[in-house]
């Protein structure tokens, strides 16, 4: 296997490859672009004109889908796998990678879409660097632009793999996108209704992708994670990467909800009124006094359905510290 498949062993070691640039014997073109960070291209006269961004570890202990990446790009670059499709391949917090720790001072899924301008420190130089990656690999014009941005939950899951869909005004979901999920093994799918300031958000929003973040499991320690499986997903990115993707239009008991509202930490007198081992998409009934907060601020639960998702009341203030949610239709 040539040197740069081995692009996950690179980044933990914090180590820049000799040779940058590297040809599989089937002619697939490996380029290291910097840390955590390696552009494929396919063999010349295989391109079937797919941009396929594939990033994991923005928050760096979610080791399931970090092993995913390194195992398909290890397959490019023994030749197991042919790409007919460009791929970049993203590791997002090399360093909290190297530690097991979610960030080092700040979530870096809170600061895309120019957001870490108006911050500092490792997390902010770093999402600057990569929108700069993800814009260039996304800047050539007439072809499909795809990312998935694949993540695990810090807590369980009443549906344990689901997608955020993120918004752009003026621009509708896709219904085949969604079908892509559902046979990728994907049960739920949150529409956004406001643009956002994570990774798939900036690329949808401003590279004009269809972008997706996955949330695959609970973020288990090593050798735990054989609850977390991604088979459907594994196969479904190879059948992508090799162009040989089966056509699927159903999307049969994919549920689909809308945020309700946002819920948002105004202080630290904040009180979320959630048990801590909460699950992702428990229901809350009407009239559930769901958190309060300085000067009487109430949440009341108002909407029928409705669900809660990433609970988290240590958040820092002004941030979201969780998301209702209710069911919706495309
Ligand atoms: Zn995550």
């Amino acid at each position: 296997m040539l040197a740069l498949g081995k692009l996950l062993e690179l980044t933990l070691a914090g180590r820049e490859p000799t040779e940058k640039i590297q040809l599989t014997r089937e002619g697939a073109r490996l380029h290291w672009l910097g840390l955590g960070a390696l552009e494929v291209t396919p063999p010349v006269g295989a391109d079937c004109g797919l941009d396929l961004l594939l990033s994991a570890g923005i928050h760096g202990n979610e080791t399931a889908p970090i092993e995913l990446l390194d195992r398909l790009l290890q397959r490019i670059a023994s030749g197991q796998l042919i790409p007919q499709a460009r791929i970049l391949f993203l590791f997002g917090n090399p360093e909290a990678m190297r530690r097991g720790e979610r960030y080092i001072e700040q979530d870096i899924n809170r600061l895309f879409s120019g957001r870490h301008e108006q911050s500092s420190g490792p997390e902010a130089l770093r999402a600057n660097e990569l929108e700069r990656l993800a814009a260039a690999f996304f800047s050539k014009t007439g072809r499909a632009r795809l990312h998935y941005d694949l993540h695990t939950a810090i807590r369980a899951s009443k549906i344990e793999q689901f997608a955020l869909y993120p918004y752009a005004e003026g621009r509708k979901h896709s219904a085949s996108e969604l079908a892509r999920l559902r046979a990728a093994g994907i049960d739920a799918v949150l529409l956004q209704k406001k643009v956002g300031i994570t990774f798939s958000s900036y690329t949808y929003a401003h590279l004009d992708a269809e972008a997706f973040t996955l949330e695959l499991g609970k973020a288990r320690p090593f050798g735990q994670n054989q609850e977390v499986n991604l088979d459907l997903l594994e196969q479904r990115l190879q059948q992508l990467i090799e162009n040989n993707e089966p056509a699927d239009t159903r999307l049969d008991g994919l549920q689909l909800f809308s945020v309700a509202r946002e819920v948002i930490k105004h202080s630290d007198a904040f009180k979320l009124n959630l048990p801590s081992d909460v699950e992702n998409f428990s229901e809350l009934p009407v009239g559930y006094l769901l958190a309060e907060d300085i000067a009487g601020t109430r949440w009341l639960v108002e909407e029928q359905g409705a669900r809660i998702i990433f609970p988290n009341p240590k958040v820092k203030n002004g941030l979201r510290a969780g998301i209702l949610i209710v069911p919706t239709t495309l």
